[in-house]
């Protein structure tokens, strides 16, 4: 019965199903599974008389009189008492409740209680009559997140109804994990999450559901985890290339190329992540990789997460790759219809070598004469899924994704479990430390000070701003009214603008200016944040800072120091107190993308920072990736013995639950 769709239930029609929809519930499995996202405390009732300012609190009081009155009749006021005095309760555009509350009777009120003076209100309280009191008092009440036209009380009521079917908890878990690992029963874990009885019920609940959350994850993943499968042989001598290149590779370069060379060699598929802090020099490693795999006779894919990073790989790799006879083509959502036909049916046919773009190469018409590479830069960027989509557009492929996220390398193991890893750990020679200032508003000026500076010695300068317009809510800088100021100050600077909301052709318009060193001042959105190589660029100044984690502070600030001169970054700080101030002595003392996103982490909480969709993880529910890594270490081992040897049962739910989130091959 678990799997049936959500509208088996008594009382929900299309137009019911269909905001169920909405918020991710299609069957009942899903709406068991959709657990609240905080509880209300309704177990005890509080006399007026014990009332405490501020706190949120359950009366139970007969009414004595109703009135609206104010400007256009807003404001209804009933007269409450219980045995220990008087209340107010007060309500704004709610004057039908002249007509729904009855004088004398008695009612429940739920909200917040505030002394007003000499009067004592509860505002805007839920309303519970007598006879929803089985279910809407005496207990701890789910708050689910839900959408308008589903109300918590429908929600809970249909959720009540699953709960209440015997059959709906059939055990999926192997009974083995379940009693080595102490987890309580299906049937008492849903009802404590929904329902919780008290809170060591509710701890005990709320574990299996972690644990289970985490190892039905690691089944998928399980599932997903290296295919032996045969990949095409890649042998080719890339020393010519080495020779063409302006700089001699790191050692770190070079044992990153090595494995990947092994790799294509192996007869086996290739599934290998790159890892290097920003500025360390991925690109060539791709490069590299391309250039194997075309002199072998294969094509190649290189997929980047923006316009302006696929443009510039294309820039670049053109330029690279023509003294090798090798075609690159660029592919681009935005592209003339006609020239995009052209290009996809020069692609299938064989004639490029190598495409590179945006998720446009992923779309269905994009179809290859014999990949045999394709290349995610920024993987962080892409979920799993894209990755996979586009290595299925060849038999066989060979993937290779790279990113500068900087993950904490235990978390890493887990977010990339079904990839090998690289990592370059050193950067090119030369580099100097990019010197990182944190300015106050009152200074911002020193910071415009120093880039002008840089200016007049020929280099160039990025302005980085939160917004694109001004905003009513937001008080932070936006790029327009910055280029606006900025433009009316420094006459005699050329000074470019780029947002995100530019039409593509000017976005790389106002990029190749710069490249070219026809702008010398940007102001940008962090459509750059990702990717972007401007080697004289040697400063770079971030407007409220205070807006940005520190990962994305580190990756915006890799845009400078990318050649030998010294390099600088001011953040411009609005943010108070001693977090800030923390934030700003860890970005001033550390260039370590790894240091800085642990830091990061244990002053923000992993919440914020590792948005999974950004990964292509599932969404837990109930488990924190950071907080439960622990249990996730833990089950490893158990999920791998379980992998082998899955009942029905278990697999249906590792597919249900993950199954269309994470690509599973099976
Ligand atoms: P990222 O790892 O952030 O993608 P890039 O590949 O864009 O870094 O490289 C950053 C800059 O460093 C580029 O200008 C690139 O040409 C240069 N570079 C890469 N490898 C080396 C090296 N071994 N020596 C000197 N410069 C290098
Ligand atoms: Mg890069």
């Amino acid at each position: 019965m678990i799997n049936e769709d959500i509208s088996t239930l008594k009382g929900i029609g299309p137009k019911k199903k269909e905001l169920f929809n909405q918020i991710g519930i299609e069957t009942l499995e899903d709406l068991i599974h959709h657990y609240p996202r905080a509880y209300e405390d309704r177990r005890t009732i509080t006399k007026i008389i014990d009332l405490k300012e501020d706190n949120k609190v359950l009366v139970y009081c007969q009414v004595h009189s109703i009135i609206t009155k104010g400007k256009n009749s807003k404001v209804t006021r009933l007269i409450v008492s219980d045995e220990t005095g008087k209340l107010d309760v007060v309500f704004f555009n709610m004057r039908f409740l002249e007509k729904s509350i009855r004088r004398g009777n008695f009612y429940y009120f739920y909200g917040v209680f505030k002394a007003n003076g000499t009067k004592f209100e509860l505002k805007q309280p839920e309303i519970i009559p007598i006879k929803d009191k089985e279910f809407e008092v005496g207990l701890v009440l789910p708050i689910y997140s839900t959408t308008k036209g589903l109300s918590q009380k429908e929600l809970r009521k249909y959720i009540r109804m699953v709960l209440s079917h015997k059959d709906y908890g059939v055990e999926y878990l192997p009974q083995y994990i379940i009693e080595k690992n102490k987890l309580c029963s299906l049937n008492f874990a849903m009802e404590n999450i929904h329902f919780p009885q008290g809170g060591e019920h509710f701890k005990v609940a709320k574990f299996r559901a972690v644990y289970e959350e985490l190892f039905l994850m690691q089944l998928g993943l399980n599932m997903m985890q290296k295919s032996e499968k045969a990949g095409k042989i890649i042998l080719s001598d890339y020393s010519n290339y080495l020779d063409s290149l302006p700089f001699e590779l790191t050692k770190a370069q070079l044992n990153v190329v090595k494995e990947i060379q092994s790799d294509l060699q192996s007869g086996r598929v290739m599934n290998r992540l790159c890892q290097g802090d920003v500025g360390s020099g991925k690109t060539v490693v791709a490069e590299l990789a391309l250039y194997m795999c075309v002199k072998s006779g294969f094509q190649g894919a290189f997929m980047a997460p923006t316009d302006l990073l696929a443009r510039q790989h294309y820039d670049g790799l053109k330029e690279s790759y023509s003294k090798f006879g090798i075609n690159v083509e660029l592919l681009s959502g935005k592209m003339k219809a006609k020239n995009k036909k052209e290009v996809l049916k020069r692609l299938k046919c064989g004639e490029i070598d190598i495409i590179i773009g945006t998720h446009a190469l992923i779309q269905p018409n994009v179809e290859f004469s014999d990949l045999g590479l394709v290349i995610t830069d920024e993987q962080h960027r892409f979920g799993v899924n894209q990755r996979m989509q586009l290595q299925s557009k060849g038999e066989n492929a060979h993937v290779l994704v790279m990113t500068a996220t900087p993950i904490p390398r235990t978390l890493a193991v887990v977010l990339y479990g079904d990839l090998d890893v690289s990592i370059i750990d050193a950067m090119p020679k030369g580099r100097k430390k990019i010197v990182t200032k944190v300015y106050n508003e009152k200074m911002r000026n020193q910071a415009y000070i120093s880039a002008i500076s840089e200016i007049e010695k020929g280099r160039q300068c990025y302005v980085v701003t939160p917004l694109i317009d001004d905003s009513d809510e937001i008080e932070a800088k936006s790029v327009i009214s910055v280029y606006n100021e900025l433009v009316n100050k420094y006459a005699n600077i050329s000074i470019g603008l780029l947002h995100g909301q530019m039409k593509k052709e000017e976005k790389e318009f106002i990029m190749s200016e710069f490249k070219e060193g026809r702008i010398q001042l940007l102001v940008s959105t962090v459509v750059i944040e990702v990717g972007i190589n401007v080697k004289n660029a040697s400063c770079m100044i971030i407007e409220n800072s205070e807006r940005f984690g520190l990962a994305q502070l580190h990756q915006l600030r890799g845009r400078v120091g990318r050649g030998s001169q010294q390099s600088y970054c001011f953040l411009i700080n609005s943010g108070k107190g001693d977090i800030a101030k923390k934030r700003g002595e860890i970005m001033e003392s550390s260039n370590d993308g790894f240091l800085i996103s642990e830091k990061d982490l244990s002053l923000r909480g992993p919440g914020e920072m590792f948005g999974t969709r950004q990964h292509g993880l599932p969404d837990l529910k109930m488990a924190d990736l950071i907080r439960h890594l622990d249990i996730l270490e833990g089950l490893k081992e158990d999920a791998k013995n379980v992998s082998k040897n899955m009942s029905m049962g278990l697999r249906k739910r590792v597919e249900n639950s993950f199954g269309n989130k994470i690509n599973i091959n099976i």
